[in-house]
């Protein structure tokens, strides 16, 4: 583990990044890189490749928040995010797409803002990927999952894409929810903040904000963190949150700024997941080979709102989604080599809130509307016909949903009481004040994000530059 500075918070800087994310990875290599001083506080530690054990019990607990993930009330979703430098790309599948032009429609709808298009957005996704290495995943090396996922898919007349990973010399070793030991993933870890580290950048470890207290007419924000166990206090001339879709809302509900901005904690949305495994006469070898590599690219698909991926996880993550209790359990894991595993993702309605129970707890509620909940059939519908088109004797669908898109909370748009954020990702009405995460995004968007975490937070970085100034 790398350790932090003994005087970090003793130092005045220019910047201060709330959370070592995605976005906070981007902003502060692109912000150290204006030879600004820039300090990014994590609540979670800064790994190194030799820290990546393969044992899913401990990684789980020490590399996502809450030991494990979060729920809503009701016990229908469950929802992870990361926790470490490099925030959820650490734990994350490194799955790399562009947004489809029509979701930039819908973006410059809400929020207003014209830069939201296809052109636009391309110099901004150039110039991030520019910084990792990407491998779309050779057809001759998918495992016998992605195999079967292409068979049942052709055999159904739907159309499929091998996906895009953001990784070099991967060995599929299947731990990449543990943080990847040969540094082979191209999380933020690996790629933007080691090089903003090499330049200068502060990065403080194991440090969680609690709330800040917002500055105004040239004063200081004045931030309230634990570190170390001990709680204390950071004053920055300018502060980003980019703590993430949950992160961020808690830390602004925490600071009281829901009174003022009603729109926090609103808007949320996930991109539900739900698993669905096949039982086959044949042995899959689900944990050999590239084990995720098909995706859907039928415009159908797209249209009815849902995309199919082909899934797998370590053997504790897959026993865990399994479900199910007892002998059925027993047998179910003596055969888990025999189960193919896709997965549906919908794009969901923004419907979600996030609010704080009376003890300052985060209460997540995600009901599926009635639009989802139809977008959801179809997606099972086409799963079963491809599980069963390729040969399955049986599917079962797993009864909770699983949130990893984790978006909205803190939406940008043209008024205070709709939104969080303008056009510059300024929290409405307090200077020096901003937020780039994925909290930020206007509406659902129905594809893997990171790419556009990563591309909007360069953009937004010429605007925090500015009024670092
Ligand atoms: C298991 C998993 C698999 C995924 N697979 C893919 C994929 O293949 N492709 C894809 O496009 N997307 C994927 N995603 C989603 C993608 O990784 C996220 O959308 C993206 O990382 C979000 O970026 P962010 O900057 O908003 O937040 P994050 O990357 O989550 O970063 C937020 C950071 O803030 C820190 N933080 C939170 N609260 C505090 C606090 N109070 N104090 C200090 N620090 C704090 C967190 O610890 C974290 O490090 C996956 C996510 C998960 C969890
Ligand atoms: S599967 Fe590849 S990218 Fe993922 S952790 Fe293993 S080596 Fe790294």
């Amino acid at each position: 583990m790398i350790p932090n500075a003994p005087d970090a918070l003793d130092r005045r800087y220019d910047v201060t990044i709330i959370g070592g994310g995605a976005a906070g990875g981007v902003l502060s290599k692109e912000l150290t890189d204006r030879g600004m001083a820039v300090a990014v506080l994590e609540a979670g530690s800064n790994y190194e490749s030799k820290d990546f054990l393969p044992f899913e019990q401990i990684y789980q607990a020490k590399r996502f928040w809450s030991g494990g993930f979060e729920t809503d009330p009701y016990f229908k979703f469950i929802f992870i995010r990361g926790k470490g430098v490099g925030g959820s790309t650490l734990v994350n599948q490194c799955l790399i797409d562009r947004f489809r032009p029509e979701v930039f429609d819908s973006w410059r709808e809400v929020s207003g803002k014209p830069e939201f298009n296809a052109e636009e957005m391309n110099k901004w996704y150039n110039r991030v990927e520019g910084e990792l290495q990407l491998e779309a995943i050779d057809p001759d090396t998918f495992n016998l999952n992605n195999q079967m996922m292409v068979k049942g898919m052709e055999a159904c007349e739907y159309k499929w894409k091998p996906l895009r990973r953001a990784q070099t010399h991967c060995e599929d070793c299947v731990h990449c929810l543990g943080g990847c030991p040969l540094g082979s993933k191209q999380g933020t870890n690996e790629t933007f903040f080691k090089k903003a580290r090499e330049d200068g950048c502060e990065i403080i470890a194991d440090c969680e904000i609690e709330s800040v207290e917002f500055g105004q007419s040239g004063t200081d924000h004045t931030i309230n963190l634990t570190l170390d166990g001990k709680r204390q206090r950071l004053r920055a001339p300018l502060v980003v949150l980019t703590a993430g879709t949950l992160g961020t809302a808690k830390i602004l509900l925490k600071s009281g700024l829901k009174e003022r901005l009603p729109a926090v904690g609103e808007n949320f949305a996930c991109h539900p997941q739900r698993l669905v495994f096949g039982e086959f006469e044949d042995d899959l070898h689900l944990f050999d080979g590239s084990f995720q590599a098909v995706a859907s690219d039928d415009e159908q698909f797209v249209k009815d709102g849902f995309k199919l991926e082909c899934i797998a996880g370590p053997p504790i993550t897959a026993a865990i989604a399994m479900g199910d209790f007892g002998e059925d359990h027993k047998r179910k894991l003596r055969r888990i080599r025999h189960f193919g595993a896709l997965e549906s993702a919908i794009r969901d309605d923004n419907a979600g809130e996030i609010s704080l129970d009376k003890k300052g707890r985060l209460v997540i509620n995600k009901p599926l509307t009635d639009s989802d909940n139809r977008k959801l059939e179809k997606a099972l519908e086409a799963i079963h016909n491809i599980l069963h088109a390729a040969g399955a004797k049986s599917t079962d669908v797993i009864g909770m949903d699983i949130g990893l898109h984790l978006q909205g909370t803190c939406r940008m748009g043209t008024h205070p009481s709709t939104s969080v954020v303008d056009h510059n990702w300024n929290i409405h009405g307090i200077e020096r004040a901003f937020i780039c995460d994925a909290s930020t995004f206007p509406t659902s968007t129905g594809i893997n994000l990171v790419d556009t975490v990563m591309a909007q937070a360069a953009m937004a970085s010429e605007k925090v530059a500015e009024a670092a100034v």
